[in-house]
């Protein structure tokens, strides 16, 4: 079955099963399924992810959708929150994980562990909307992603992407060079 083979795609990727990627892998199926598309080869599909924990892996192998592509937006917001987005004609889904759905009282008592593999094992046929909230939202699609040349850091020497240095006496410096604050601010 298609749905079980990328469940297995998704855990080799991540390293283990837990109700954290499940949360990704739901997200990711169920975008597909609504917005109509397969996984992108390009940058056909955007995502929008407001979490960095485990979800996200399986949004990256599900979806296509991936960091160093460029169509993968992580706004770290610490939220169980995935927005897809089509650039064929702009339709745009945002699932947001209802709070508490994961919750199942009567593994309350049960081990860490054991707790963990069934909840994410109930996670999986979960009826979608069970589970998130789904809708369909106004939002422009993010720019497609470009690519910058790059220059040369005065202080070492290293090359850095353009648009990621900063300038001192009129010399390009890289973010580690700049010291501390310019990487906070980044
Ligand atoms: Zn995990
Ligand atoms: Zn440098």
């Amino acid at each position: 079955m298609l749905e079980r083979a990328a469940l297995e795609d998704v855990i080799r990727f991540h390293g283990h099963y837990c109700p954290g990627v499940m949360i990704g892998y739901r997200a990711a199926l169920g975008a597909l399924d609504l917005l109509g598309v397969e996984r992108a080869q390009d940058e056909e599909l955007v995502a929008i992810c407001e979490t960095e924990a485990c979800g996200l892996d399986a949004v990256q192998v599900l979806t296509g959708c991936t960091m160093g592509k460029g169509n993968l937006i992580l706004r770290d917001w610490g939220k169980q929150v995935f927005s897809f987005g089509r650039r064929a004609d702009g339709r745009f889904l945002r699932l947001a994980l209802r709070f508490g759905a994961t919750d199942d009282p009567a593994l309350a008592d049960l081990p860490e562990a054991e707790r963990r593999r069934l909840t994410a094992a109930r996670m999986e046929t979960m009826p979608l909307e069970e589970l998130f909230d789904v809708r369909w939202i106004e939002a422009p699609l993010p720019e497609p992603a470009r690519i910058f040349r790059s220059v040369r850091c005065a202080v070492c020497g290293e090359g850095v992407m353009e648009a990621r240095a900063r300038l001192r006496d009129g010399q390009p410096i890289c973010p580690a060079c700049a010291g501390p604050e310019y990487t906070r601010l980044a």
